[in-house]
């Protein structure tokens, strides 16, 4: 009998956060070195079948939610083939997907036939030379891939960016009003201290408290929209559909929260992305570990899950990169 994932804090887990591959097109400054070149080889990559088993393992025991990420999911070769299998698993009622969106004008009408239902594109300007200096690509790439995501069906498309003092801190305005115009959803996101590139990057972090106070002197807020399953606490701009979530993991923790966990392309399950708490599923896939013991590894793994990071108290804890654990 299912009686749900609960980890030794009482938070029940139903969401899973999946990375297919830990390789990625950009290279976001406060993400990934430009010289990284430690990926993991393909041999090491769960296949599309193991995934699925895993997958599985954790719909029958209570997942509903599974987001697709990575590095970045559209350079896994097939990708739509992969989303097809996960959104016939019975039990899986939401998969969305994070992308940079830079490959997303080819795919993004097989990924919406294949069973992904909204999306959420990684953009934090709109300037051209910002997005080449913060990311080394191209920023009308990644327009046509956020178009076609939003001709797709796509819904909602969400905007994530990541707030950085004297880099794209006097670009809210501009994002807010290009979500009005497209309808998107916005994300304001916190610089966190994840790798050495994170670390480097909090010189620009900027509390998202203070933002929050910027933006409700020039619009009005109408609180409490949005309950939703994730960490963002939403505001409506009145007057408009546009909705802005704030997530804050650094000046306002959310782990009493945490639904979730982290399965990397290698079958590392990540229990907290600010902790090195684990459990490996590729050694026991290959192993060919039967249906009801891979079961009895998936409540075995949660109960590792620990209660909260400590980006603040120990800043120099996360050595892993963001997109080796699935951002
Ligand atoms: N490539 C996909 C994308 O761009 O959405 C998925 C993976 S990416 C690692 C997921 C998110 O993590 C992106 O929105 C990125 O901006 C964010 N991210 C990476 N490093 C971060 C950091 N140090 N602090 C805050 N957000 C970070």
């Amino acid at each position: 009998m299912n009686t749900g994932l609960v980890d030794p804090f009482g938070r029940t887990i139903e969401y899973v956060r999946l990375s297919v591959t830990d390789r990625c097109d950009l290279r976001c400054f406060y993400c990934l070195p430009g010289d990284y070149r430690d990926f993991c080889e393909p041999e090491e990559w769960l296949t599309f079948e193991e995934i699925e088993r895993v997958i599985r393992a954790f719909a029958v025991l209570g997942v509903r939610r599974v987001r697709i990420t990575g590095g970045e999911p559209l350079v896994r070769k097939n990708l739509s083939t992969l989303t097809g299998q996960l959104s016939r698993i019975p039990g899986i009622s939401d998969l969305s997907m994070s992308t940079n969106a830079a490959g997303l004008a080819r795919q993004a009408v097989a990924l919406h036939q294949s069973g992904i239902s909204r999306i959420n594109v990684s953009l934090d300007t709109l300037r051209a030379d910002r997005f080449k200096a913060i990311t080394r690509g191209n920023l009308a790439k990644v327009m046509d891939g956020l178009m076609a995501a939003k001709n797709a069906g796509f819904q909602p498309v969400k905007i994530n960016m990541v707030v950085m003092k004297n880099v794209n801190h006097d670009e809210i305005e501009d994002m807010v009003e290009f979500c009005i115009e497209h309808d998107f959803t916005l994300r304001l996101i916190e610089t966190m201290p994840i790798g050495d590139t994170g670390r480097n990057a909090t010189d620009h972090y900027l509390d998202l408290q203070t933002v929050r106070a910027r933006l409700a002197e020039q619009f009005r807020f109408i609180p409490g929209v949005v309950p939703g399953g994730g960490p963002a606490r939403y505001v409506q701009i009145a007057g408009t559909r546009l909705r802005i979530g704030f997530i804050t993991p650094v000046s306002q923790h959310f782990c009493e929260t945490c639904n979730r966990v982290r399965l990397a392309v290698d079958g590392t399950l990540y229990l907290c992305l600010g902790q090195d708490h684990k459990f490996e599923f590729r050694p026991l896939l290959r192993a060919g570990i039967g249906d009801a013991e891979l079961l009895d590894a998936v409540r075995d793994a949660i109960t590792l899950k620990p209660e909260r990071h400590e980006f603040n108290e120990k800043p120099q804890q996360v050595v892993r990169f963001m997109a080796k654990t699935g951002g």
